[in-house]
């Protein structure tokens, strides 16, 4: 595996409770030494278009960081494109009028948000649950359109327990949205993603203490005890990084903090995602 992309934990706090969310969550911020270090030690060895995703928890409760990772990166001279993923309850008519002025900065929202077609730069993670009929969710991505949606990427939610007639409904909501998407101007991020595991990002992954991982899998809930395998070295000493894992640690580390239930049911999602997206 090589890096790719980097990952930046501004903070493991997140006022949200999404159902589904499998990070765990503590009081840590990271600081802005922390963040100059990572940007300035990792942002230039990531190749001539690197991608840097601000990352939680929920980034927007420390907006100072994101408008200093934006500006920091381009003090450097780094061609960079940004990710926020936020859910996008805390974005105001300040940091919108800073995104508005970055189009560098594309804003990926964990829930549909008024912001959608507001930005210059949005993107809608658009999870499915278990249970989720295809109606409500036919009605929620009508809404999300009327506002403004542009590029999606669709996610049945991962590492929980799927029933056989929650994965029916599975395969009837997405050929009810194949149907609903088919002929519209849509981008579907999901045709450009690919990872080592579900949801989670192969890449540098800087957590908020300055330690550096092989991926933001480390956030799940419970993954600390685990992480060992994962950890590359630290931003204060960028030259001495270990190299990435084989994708066998990061597999190792889902074991650990999954029942195989939801292991299995997670591959039978992804397989039933995988499916209805080349079919688009
Ligand atoms: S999905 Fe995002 S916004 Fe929701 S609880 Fe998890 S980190 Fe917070």
């Amino acid at each position: 595996m090589r890096p790719g992309a980097l990952t930046v934990v501004l903070t493991r706090r997140c006022p949200s409770r999404c159902g589904f969310c499998p990070q765990g969550f503590e009081p840590r911020d990271m600081s802005a030494a922390t963040l100059a270090a990572a940007l300035r030690g990792l942002g230039p060895r990531l190749g001539r278009k690197p991608r840097i995703k601000l990352f939680g928890g929920e980034p927007l409760l420390k907006p100072g960081l994101v408008r200093r990772a934006v500006g920091l990166v381009r003090e450097l001279g780094l061609a960079a494109d940004f990710e926020l993923g936020t859910s996008g309850c805390l974005l105001d008519a300040r940091m919108a009028r800073f995104l508005r002025e970055r189009p560098e900065v594309e804003v990926v929202f964990g829930r549909s948000s008024p912001w959608l077609g507001r930005l210059p730069r949005t993107s809608l993670n658009f999870v499915i649950a278990p249970g989720e009929r295809a109606p409500a969710v036919l009605r929620r991505l009508r809404s999300a359109l009327a506002l403004g949606l542009r590029s999606v990427n669709f996610l049945p939610a991962y590492f929980v327990t799927w029933s056989e007639a929650e994965l029916t409904e599975l395969r009837r909501c997405f050929a009810a949205l194949a149907r609903l998407l088919r002929g519209r101007p849509i981008a579907v991020k999901n045709l450009s993603r690919w990872g080592a595991v579900p949801l989670y990002n192969d890449g540098w992954c800087v957590d908020t203490d300055g330690r550096v991982y092989a991926s933001n899998l480390i956030l799940v809930r419970g993954a600390g005890p685990h992480a060992g395998p994962l950890r590359l070295g630290h931003v204060r000493r960028p030259a001495r990084l270990r190299p990435m894992p084989r994708p066998t640690a990061l597999e190792a580390v889902l074991r650990a903090c999954f029942s195989a239930e939801a292991l299995e049911s997670t591959r039978r999602v992804d397989a039933e995602l995988t499916e209805f997206i080349h079919a688009l």
